[in-house]
């Protein structure tokens, strides 16, 4: 249980999180920055980790996975540039903060967890805070979710060897990827624009994520 006193220096750590970590390095929007400014962190944190939820680092979630950095997820959806209309795709809802984020942001999000607990606890919270325009579905994101493509924008949240067709496909024309590409170990985060006759990339700087596991990404 969090009391009082606590929530109160939670909301003053969120909001030096978001000075410090995110306009500090060059998050601009403020669609984006509002988001993080609403959306309780500390709430999607594990128990014994609650006081480290504005740190300027990812954080253990359970089964092995993690909650990325704040400026990361700030970063990744800046790029994404989703608008209230939009629908958008992510792949890996882990603890669900970065769904509520995008929540917060656009119309529609469908999230993709492979992990059944993960996911039936991060539907409980996103409900608790009344994020009804969240759908949350169990299953192989590597095949992204075609029964509600093409998407304005998709976010992949855990690192894949190479970049699969499947997300290109589901992109309208316009639309942005956002995805970790490279090794177990290293990856580079891209951004792919389909410009309708062709796909942009371009490299948005290194990173590190848990693996996505499934058919078109880690074998395990
Ligand atoms: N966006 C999350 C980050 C979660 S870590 C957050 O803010 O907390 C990445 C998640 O991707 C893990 O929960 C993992 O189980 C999931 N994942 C890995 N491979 C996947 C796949 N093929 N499809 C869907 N989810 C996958």
């Amino acid at each position: 249980m969090i009391e009082k006193k606590d929530v109160d220096a939670l909301a003053l750590q969120r909001k030096r999180m978001v000075q410090e970590q995110l306009i500090g390095r060059g998050i601009t929007s403020t669609a984006v920055l509002d988001a993080f400014r609403t959306v309780p962190r500390h709430l999607f944190i594990e128990d014994g980790l609650v006081y480290q939820a504005y740190s300027d680092y990812p954080l253990p979630i359970a089964e092995g996975q993690t909650i990325s950095q704040p400026y990361i997820v700030a970063l990744m959806t800046q790029h994404l540039d989703v608008h209230q209309d939009d629908t958008v795709l992510e792949i890996g809802t882990g603890s669900g903060y970065q769904t509520a984020i995008l929540a917060e942001l656009c119309s529609k999000v469908y999230s993709i967890e492979r992990l059944g607990t993960i996911a039936s606890k991060a539907r409980k919270l996103l409900d608790a805070l009344g994020y009804h325009n969240v759908m949350i579905v169990v299953g192989d994101g590597t095949k992204g979710y075609a029964e509600k493509a093409p998407y304005d924008g998709i976010i992949v949240t855990a690192a894949a060897p190479y970049i699969p067709d499947t997300f290109k496909e589901q992109l309208k024309d316009g639309g942005r990827l956002i995805i970790p590409i490279g090794s177990e170990y290293v990856q580079t985060l891209m951004k792919v624009t389909n410009q309708g006759k062709s796909f942009k990339e371009e490299s948005l700087g290194g990173c590190r994520f848990v693996k996505l596991i499934g058919e078109y990404g880690w074998k395990k």
